[in-house]
């Protein structure tokens, strides 16, 4: 019998070996990031725990997201030696997918809105990205699938971001979570907070919640008014949002594919004052700046928290730190820019420094 002759695409295998073999060396020079602990005087037996995905080298959790989109195009046999990378992004996540598609030595184009703020553009070019910039903010995902006709592979963030990372364990962030709490007195959260952009980290921490049969609720902390906001109220993958936001990273105009109504028990609403009102306390009391829907995560805590306090529940809370402040520092940190949105953060700041001190949350405005 004839032995096949060695397929052409055996060079493309031998590659996709080496290029997982890559991914995997950078998962064991990486750490995993901390898991933060505040204690208030106004939440006697409920703790508050923080996971700082702004210390990943590409300084947001969208360094995980883009090791789990890589990895997936890969282990589909989607991505072959020498082939462009694009995908259709306007902030972090072009920055860490530049950043592994350079650590792959793969060409990289990030599709953006033209309006994109400068440092952002900056950044992905300065590790060897692409942008392509669209008038139109609407039509960048058509123009990542032209690139994706004419022969580049498609990250696809907001179509894959649900199923490319391993939800049943694989340490992603809710494993990671649960098993930094292990020696904590109150191990199983009573919530678990995130914002949702493309709605991958909700959707893999519900499942795992569920997986690991524990009681933790789930709660999507959002942008009043997002589409999300009205989409899991309704069950409506056609809800749009009814108010636009000053928030990076979350609140989006419609429902994304990867967005899961049901595994989310709670959604609440923040507004946009408030997020950047937490943003500036978190600074101080951590005494680094986070940028914005990290603002919007801990709003949601302490709103929880004081339902809990309010019914006599003890428990600990966590939440996500999700990106470095520096790239805000021309926008949510510079008070001419608040001024020039209307942005008034005094009232909500005394909201949330009275709910950390009483344990009560009465809304500002
Ligand atoms: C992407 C992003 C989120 C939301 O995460 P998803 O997993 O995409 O839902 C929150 N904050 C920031 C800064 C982000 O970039």
């Amino acid at each position: 019998m004839d032995t096949p002759a060695p397929r052409p695409d055996a060079v493309a295998r031998t590659w996709v070996h080496d290029a997982i073999a890559l991914l995997e060396q950078e998962a064991a020079r990486s750490a995993d990031t901390h898991l933060l602990r505040l204690d208030f005087p106004g939440f006697p037996g409920i703790t508050f725990y923080l996971k700082d995905e702004a210390s990943h080298p590409t300084g947001s959790l969208k360094h995980r997201l883009a090791r789990s989109l890589f990895l997936y195009a890969l282990c589909n046999g989607r991505l072959r030696p020498g082939q462009t990378v694009v995908d259709a992004s306007s902030g972090s996540t072009a920055i860490s997918e530049a950043w592994f598609a350079r650590l792959l030595g793969l060409p990289f184009v990030a599709v953006m809105p033209a309006c994109t703020a400068p440092q952002k553009i900056q950044a992905v070019q300065a590790l060897g990205g692409c942008c392509d910039l669209v008038e139109d903010p609407l039509q960048v995902h058509a123009r990542a699938a032209e690139h994706a006709a004419n022969g580049a592979c498609h990250l696809d963030q907001f179509g894959l971001a649900e199923r490319a990372t391993d939800w049943r364990g694989n340490n992603n962030i809710a494993e990671s979570i649960l098993g930094q709490l292990r020696r904590e007195p109150q191990p199983v959260p009573a919530w678990i907070v995130c914002g949702a952009g493309t709605g991958g980290t909700s959707a893999t921490i519900g499942r795992y919640l569920r997986y690991r049969r524990l009681e933790t609720r789930l709660c999507v902390a959002e942008p009043a008014g997002s589409g999300y906001v009205h989409g899991w109220r309704s069950r409506d993958r056609g809800a749009l949002a009814s108010r636009p936001t000053l928030i990076e990273g979350i609140g989006r105009p419609k429902v994304e594919p990867g967005f899961l109504f049901d595994v989310v028990d709670a959604v609440v609403e923040v507004e946009d004052a408030a997020s950047i009102a937490a943003a500036l306390l978190l600074e101080d009391l951590l005494g680094t700046r986070y940028g914005g829907s990290s603002g919007t995560n801990f709003v949601a805590c302490l709103q929880l928290a004081a339902d809990m306090r309010a019914r006599g529940e003890t428990g600990s809370v966590v939440t996500l730190l999700c990106d470095r402040g520096s790239r805000y520092r021309q926008t949510i940190f510079d008070p001419g820019w608040r001024a020039a949105h209307g942005l008034e953060i005094e009232p909500w700041r005394q909201a949330l420094e009275q709910a950390a001190a009483s344990g009560v949350w009465a809304a500002a405005g």
